[in-house]
Formats: C-alpha cells, sequence, structure tokens
C-alpha cells in the first residue's frame, strides 16, 4: 500500500496557482490530493492572451492553458464556478458559496488581482467595467456591436491592450490618462512620445493629463466629466486604471495582510499550513503584476511544498513588453534619466525605433527598446547580472560600422544561460537541450517541452530561430499544416505542387483531382486556386471569372448601396488639367456622390449606377486604376528632386516609371509602393510593401511594410546605385513574392514569415535568380491587356455579333 497522500487546496484557478501544481506534478506527482476553486467557469487559460481575443486573432479555446482533461489526466478535483468565502485556519477547511468545504493539509491561496474602479460618481451605472477576465472580454465583444464611442480610463499597458483591442472592434475609442505621458512606470518620455503617435496613427485618441471627476448618464453610462470642466461622450468605459490584491478572503480569515497578503521567503503566510502566490501575494513588501515573477514564486512554493531543498525567492527584476500588434516596446529596470545615470540612446525617427540604455558607472542598470525589441532578452540579462558595458556589447546593440546582427546570428551568439522566454524563465541552453534530447521540430513542441512561449508569446520568434538555428535545413518553420479551407485537407504548398505536377490547369480540375470536399469550392478557394492557376501557367490558363471576387469580375468597387467606384490611373500620383477636366466632366454627367482625393494621391469616383459603367470608363479614356484588385494599386511619389529643395532624386520620375512597369499583374493581395526623393520620407515609404528612397548615392529600397490593420514598418532590403538595379530588383521582389506567397497573404505578413535575410539572399544577393525572376515578370507583364478597354472592346464586339446574327 502506497503512503497517504497529504490534502492541497487551491484557492484560484489562474495563472500562478495552476503554474505552481505543474511544478508540484512534476517533483513529486504522488505527493499531494489535490483540489482546486475556482470562481471562474473555465479551466485555467492565459490572461495575458486576452487582448488578442479582443483583438480577434485568438479565440478562447485559443488561450485555454490546461484544458479539462489535463486536470483529469491528474487526478486533480476541479469545483469552477466556485468561490471560497471563509478559510478556517484553525479547523484547516475551506468553505464555498455553495455549500461545499474541503479539508486541508497545504493550502495556497493565489487569488489575484481585481481591477481598481474608480469610485466617482455614476462608477456603478451599466456600460462601466474593467479589463480582468473572459467575462469583461465577451462584455466588451458585445458592446462592440451595439455600440460606437468607448472611454479607456488608464494609459499604462492594460489600458492600451484594451484601447487597441476595441479600435480593432470597429469603436471609436479615446484613452484618458492622468499624466503626461503613456506607460509612465515602464516608458521614459520619448519612448512614451513615440508609442502615442504610433498609436494614434492606427486611430486612438488621446486626453493626457485629464482626472476623471464623474460618469454622467441614465442607466447606462452616456459620459464622463474631468477635474477641468470638461466632458467627453461615451457609450462604453473600461477602467483600467490599476489593480488591486485580491486580500478580501485572507484578511477576513485572520491571516496577516497589508497591500498584499504577506508571505516569507517560501511564500508562507500567517498562517501554518497555508501560502500565497501570485499577484495576491505581498513579498518584501512588493505586489507584483506580471507573470515572470509570480512563476518564480511558484516555482519555489513547489518546492517548499514537496520537500526539495531551494533557494529563497528574492524577489524579481521587473520587464515590460507591450503586445499590441503592431507596437513594439520593451522596458527593464531603470528607464529614466538621471543624473547619477549615463545614458546611451540612439532614436531613428524614419524606422521608427529607439533604444536606450543606462548605465550607473559602468553597469547596466536599465533599458528601454521601442520598435525593433529582438534585444530585450539579453538587456533583461545584463541588468538582472549587473553586467559591465564593453566595446563589443556597445558595437552590437547601437549598431556600430556593420556590426548589427541577424536574427540566426544573434541566436548563435546568444550564451547558454541566456534566458530566453522571460515569463516562464527558460534559457536558450535549456530550449537547445530540448530540441536535441528530445527530437522537437516545431515552436508547439518546444513550448508544450519547456514552457518557453506559454505565457505573453513575445519569445517565439527566437524561439523559431533556435529550432533553425539546431535543426538548420530540416527546421520546417513556425507555420502547422492546415488546409486551405473546409473543402480540402491540402495545404497551400501542396495544391501548388500537385497543379505543377500534374499539369492541372482549371479550378475544376484542381478541386475533381484532388477530391475536394465540396465539388463546388467556396469563396476561400476559389480564387486562390484561380490564381495559382494564373502565376503557375501564365500563358496558358485562361482566366476564370466566376471564381474572382464581385469588384474583380466588375472591375469596380461596389458600395453599400449597390452603386460602384471609379478610379482611373494617375501614374505616380501626377495629373493633367485636361484629364482633370475629363474627370470633372465625367463626374458631372454621370451625377457622381461624391469625387475623393485618395490616400493613394488619386481621384476616386464615388456612386457610379451599375449600367453606367462602361459609359463612364469610355468617356475618361484613361486606364483603370486597379483600386478592386489583388494587384499593384498605387506608386506614391513625394514631390522630389525636381521641385524640393531636399530631393536628391527624381522621386516622381521613379514612381511613374515603376507604376508603369508593374500595374496589372496579379498578386497574391493588394500591393502598394511609394518613392521619396530624399530621408524625410514624405511619401510614407516605411508602411508600403515596397518603399523605394532616394539618397545621394541612389536608392534604398524597404520591403514588407503595412499602414493596415495590422501596422508594420518595412525592413531595408537593399541599398543601390542605379535605377537599372532597382527597377530590376523591385521586379525580382515582386515575382518572388507572387511565386512563395499564399493567396491573400500581404507582404508584411510573408516578410515575417519568409525572413527578409531569405528573400534578399534569392532576389538581391543571388544575380542568376535576380534575373530569371526579373525576366519572368518581364514575360507576364508583356501579355497583359488594360481591363476596362478591353472590357468595351469585348461588348462591341458582342454587339456586333448580336447585331449581325438579327441581320441574318
Ligand atoms: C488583459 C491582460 C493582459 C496582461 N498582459 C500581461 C503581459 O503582457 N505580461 C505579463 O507578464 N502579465 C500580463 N498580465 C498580468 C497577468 O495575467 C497576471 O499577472 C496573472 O494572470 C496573475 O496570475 P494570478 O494567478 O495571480 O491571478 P489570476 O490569473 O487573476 O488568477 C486568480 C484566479 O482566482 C480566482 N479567484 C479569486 N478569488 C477567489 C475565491 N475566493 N475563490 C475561488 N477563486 C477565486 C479568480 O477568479 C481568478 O480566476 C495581463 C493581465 C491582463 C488582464
Ligand atoms: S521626401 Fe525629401 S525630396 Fe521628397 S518631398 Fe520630402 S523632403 Fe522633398
Amino acid at each position: 500500500m502506497g503512503a497517504i497522500r497529504q490534502k492541497l487546496v487551491l484557492i484560484g484557478n489562474g495563472m500562478a496557482g495552476v503554474n505552481t501544481l505543474e511544478h508540484i506534478l512534476k517533483l513529486s506527482p504522488d505527493h499531494y490530493d489535490i483540489t482546486v476553486f475556482g470562481s471562474e467557469p473555465h479551466p485555467n487559460y492565459n490572461r495575458i492572451m486576452l487582448s488578442y481575443v479582443l483583438e480577434g486573432s485568438k479565440t478562447i479555446d485559443d488561450i485555454i492553458l490546461n484544458s479539462w482533461a489535463w486536470y483529469e489526466e491528474h487526478h486533480i478535483t476541479l469545483h469552477t464556478g466556485t468561490t471560497i468565502t471563509a478559510i478556517d485556519t484553525q479547523q484547516k477547511i475551506v468553505l464555498a458559496d455553495n455549500g461545499l468545504t474541503a479539508a486541508y493539509d497545504r493550502l495556497i491561496i493565489a487569488t489575484g488581482s481585481n481591477p481598481i474602479i474608480l469610485p466617482v460618481p455614476g462608477h456603478e451605472k451599466q456600460g462601466v467595467v474593467g479589463f480582468r477576465d473572459i467575462a469583461d472580454c465577451s462584455v466588451m465583444l458585445e458592446t462592440a456591436k451595439q455600440y460606437r464611442n468607448a472611454a479607456v480610463i488608464g494609459g499604462g499597458l492594460l489600458g492600451l491592450e484594451a484601447a487597441k483591442g476595441l479600435l480593432n472592434l470597429g469603436m471609436n475609442v479615446t484613452v484618458i490618462h492622468l499624466m503626461a505621458d503613456l506607460m509612465e512606470r515602464q516608458l521614459d518620455p520619448s519612448a512614451s512620445a513615440m508609442l502615442k503617435a504610433e498609436l494614434e496613427r492606427q486611430g486612438l485618441h488621446f486626453l493626457m493629463e485629464k482626472q476623471t471627476a464623474g460618469i454622467y448618464g441614465g442607466e447606462r453610462v452616456e459620459g464622463l466629466t474631468f477635474s477641468d470642466g470638461t466632458k467627453l461622450e461615451s457609450d462604453f468605459i473600461v477602467m483600467a486604471a490599476g489593480i488591486r490584491p485580491n486580500t478580501a478572503l485572507a484578511s477576513a480569515s485572520g491571516i496577516e495582510v497589508k497591500r498584499g497578503i504577506v508571505v516569507d521567503d517560501y511564500m508562507q503566510t500567517s498562517a501554518e499550513g497555508v501560502y500565497a502566490v501570485g499577484e495576491c501575494a505581498e513579498h518584501r513588501g512588493v505586489c507584483y503584476g506580471l507573470v515572470a515573477p509570480l512563476f518564480e514564486q511558484g516555482a519555489v512554493l513547489a518546492k517548499q511544498l514537496c520537500g526539495v531543498q531551494t533557494k529563497p525567492y528574492e524577489g524579481t527584476q521587473l520587464s515590460t513588453k507591450l503586445k499590441i500588434s503592431g507596437v513594439d516596446v520593451f522596458s527593464t529596470g531603470a528607464f529614466l534619466d538621471q543624473p547619477e545615470l549615463t545614458v546611451i540612446r540612439k532614436q531613428d525617427d524614419w524606422k521608427q525605433q529607439y533604444k536606450k540604455l543606462l548605465l550607473k558607472g559602468d553597469t547596466i542598470v536599465g533599458g528601454v527598446l521601442y520598435g525593433d525589441v529582438s534585444d530585450s532578452s539579453r538587456i533583461q540579462q545584463w541588468v538582472r547580472e549587473g553586467a559591465a558595458m564593453t566595446e563589443a556589447i556597445y558595437a552590437e546593440l547601437m549598431g556600430a560600422a556593420g556590426t548589427t546582427l541577424s536574427a540566426a546570428d544573434r541566436v548563435a551568439q546568444m550564451a547558454d544561460d541566456e534566458i530566453v522566454c522571460g515569463c516562464n524563465g527558460v534559457s536558450k541552453g535549456h530550449i537547445v537541450k530540448a530540441i536535441k534530447d528530445n527530437a522537437l521540430t516545431s515552436v508547439d513542441e518546444v513550448k508544450a517541452c519547456t514552457g518557453a512561449g506559454r505565457s505573453c508569446g513575445g519569445c517565439i520568434p527566437t524561439v523559431s530561430h533556435l529550432l533553425q538555428y539546431v535543426l538548420g535545413d530540416e527546421y520546417a518553420g513556425q507555420k502547422t499544416k492546415t488546409g486551405m479551407c473546409g473543402c480540402t485537407d491540402l495545404s497551400r504548398d501542396e495544391i501548388v505542387a500537385a497543379i505543377k505536377e500534374k499539369h492541372l490547369t482549371t479550378v475544376k480540375e484542381v478541386m475533381h483531382v484532388l477530391n475536394w470536399h465540396n465539388p463546388e469550392g467556396c469563396s476561400k478557394c476559389r480564387p486562390a486556386v484561380n490564381y495559382y492557376l494564373g502565376m503557375l501557367w501564365p500563358q496558358e490558363h485562361e482566366d476564370e471569372k466566376d471564381s474572382r471576387f464581385v469588384n474583380e469580375r466588375m472591375n469596380a468597387n461596389i458600395q453599400k448601396d449597390g452603386t460602384y467606384t471609379v478610379v482611373p490611373r494617375m501614374y505616380g500620383g501626377v495629373t493633367t488639367p485636361e484629364d482633370l477636366k475629363k474627370i470633372a466632366d465625367v463626374a458631372v454627367k454621370y451625377d457622381v456622390k461624391m469625387v475623393k482625393v485618395t490616400g493613394g494621391q488619386r481621384l476616386d469616383l464615388i456612386g457610379v449606377a451599375k449600367e453606367d459603367l462602361p459609359l463612364v470608363w469610355e468617356e475618361l479614356d484613361m486606364p483603370s486604376g486597379y483600386a478592386y484588385a489583388k494587384a499593384l494599386r498605387t506608386v506614391k511619389t513625394c514631390v522630389g528632386q525636381q521641385f524640393c529643395r531636399f530631393g536628391t532624386q527624381d522621386s516622381i520620375g521613379m514612381g511613374i516609371r515603376l507604376e508603369k512597369t508593374f500595374e496589372r499583374i496579379d498578386m497574391p493581395a493588394k500591393y502598394k509602393m511609394a518613392v521619396n526623393g530624399c530621408p524625410r520620407n514624405c511619401a510614407e515609404s516605411c508602411t508600403k510593401d515596397v518603399g523605394i528612397v532616394g539618397n545621394d548615392g541612389g536608392w534604398e529600397m524597404f520591403v514588407g511594410g503595412n499602414g493596415g490593420i495590422k501596422p508594420r514598418i518595412a525592413d531595408l532590403l537593399c541599398k543601390v546605385k542605379t535605377d537599372e538595379e532597382l527597377v530590376q530588383i523591385v521586379g525580382a521582389f515582386t515575382q518572388y513574392y507572387r511565386l512563395t506567397a499564399n493567396y491573400l497573404e500581404r507582404t508584411s505578413e510573408w516578410v515575417e514569415r519568409m525572413g527578409i535575410e531569405a528573400i534578399k539572399a534569392e532576389v538581391v544577393d543571388n544575380m542568376d535568380r535576380r534575373c530569371e525572376l526579373y525576366q519572368d515578370i518581364l514575360a507576364v507583364l508583356a501579355e497583359l491587356k488594360e481591363p476596362w478597354s478591353t472590357t468595351l472592346e469585348e461588348e462591341r464586339k458582342s454587339r456586333y455579333l448580336f447585331d449581325a446574327i438579327q441581320m441574318k
């Protein structure tokens, strides 16, 4: 007979408590009979990822950390939706709100925190929530369907994540912040200003140095008033003004509580056999609000509970990463300029990057990163270890004379004990050993085996690079295989390979030969297959209009009211008085509802009736601007050398040349370019698929930028001296993207997936390949016809044939 197990009860089924259980189960799986009580109706989930649920990129299922099956497998009795209301520390029993009781030998309190709801008049009205759990997230998702204006009180990490999520849900969002700088407890004023500017660009509004005085409205909130007498109308308010450790239960049970539940270096509370871990605990006067320290506490507590010798928990050096899509921010240790600290700083307003290191004497004591946070784990390690600044570190970090490392080199050079996953404390050495010992081949496997990447996910790119570093060519990349849509289990690559191998030429044939579950296909796979066929067999494939989206079938964008928009080409954003007059005449004659200047520097005739489309095209007698197509949309240009006193290159000339060369060709997704005459970047190259910047010696080419829902700053692909070389590389890059991207994959995602170095090797460094790609795209371009005039010609032909038949 085995030894009798002790009873371990956990109050709080959240990240810190369950992480402690995971350690216990690894150290001594048979030590305890475990019972867990959790107020929420869910198994343990990744609270950090709630922002992604709100943003729409993850579902609730995606963020579950421990499934129902996990509790069963480990014989854990789980009571969800059950709140513990009292602890009898004498009898060693806990009592739940539904009458359940449980006896314990050891008790862990892991009740987390509650969001602070500012006690201003009106705070109890409908439409005021915190941002803490799945229930709050569900309220936000529902609210966004019904209401338009949201206010978020608090410009810290949580407030900004909530605000961005609501913005993505289509709400008009204003962030109200008491201080002059956003995230002022993690960022210095420069990084904070860059962050604010970026978030404003993405569509958030800010009211800074505003103190909320009250909330007005009827039963439901209608707005806020501020201490300076001003007001803001709002249908929904998220309070993200901080968190307060959830100590009510401990305090009512006679356990010592200050700000949090007071614990010693082994997480023991004032009551015998009772421990506290996570945000509810106060250790050496500090309550933490990020997972890394909570997991460190959990590791110490697990050892303590399993009788394994352990070092005491002595506190944690905090670091923060903000995980709003399109904004990378990191800070650790000291971050503000102070007289006793030496500051090393590099600010790049063009690439929107900021790097700052703070030294006390020679010792690295803090750092702030904005834009590129790939150095975050190293800086965190140096700060943690109190490392001394050296010439080598300086050169590497500040990018002195060609010393900036690629991601691959960076992981190769990392020390084995360097921490890769800050949340779970997993080092490079641990990950590399796990990959080798357990033959791991994917990020998910590394996650499951080591815990790296399991919490905030910020280290996943580094884990992916480590897999590449260990496995070389055998590493297939981060993507897991999924069918293209519900009609087939085959992935994009398998479909493309089969089309090539079996020489399939029509959408119907592909679906038939490759055994589509749904023989008709769907709106997801039909346009994709049509694109792949055209990409693989440019000469042979006959475009299948029926497989295209409606806008592409009509050569115009359909609007809410069933009318269409007509956008003629204006190469490089340049027009003439004659063309302007023609556009004006057509707009008047066909009574278009609005003439709109677009962000891509051309004119959009909005509200053309379907039956008028051919007449409008005919009378304009201008080429189509392809505003409806997965193709080159616009080449935005600045004034450039011709007129601007700063201009060093002819941006307008180059823009027109690129637009005329690469228009009309089908692409996996819409494609935008910009050309600037100098690095002042007035035409915003950094957010384009291809962004060109002139300098004294030639051109710089940036790729993979995006200004849409998931903004991304473009990467530098190359610098060239001549116009010819530039056009050739733009052509090779565009063709390589056409050949390898998934249908609907923007270059911003594609560049991330392929890696900029790999793309560079193919389209810049390998001269033979570059020429081959360029020649291939030119051959396809040579065959293309202007769609509006072609459609008019075809109509004329069919009318003629119709008339001829009638006359017989
Ligand atoms: C939107 C969001 C984004 C975040 N982003 C980050 C980030 O990027 N990086 C980072 O490090 N951290 C982040 N955090 C913080 C991180 O999620 C928390 O630090 C962590 O979840 C705290 O773990 P915990 O176990 O202490 O508390 P929780 O995870 O809150 O778990 C406590 C659980 O106890 C339950 N409970 C409370 N009282 C009782 C009771 N009496 N009986 C039964 N159950 C009870 C609660 O319902 C809750 O489920 C974020 C938090 C949020 C909300
Ligand atoms: S990018 Fe340079 S050349 Fe172009 S308009 Fe601006 S300042 Fe002038």
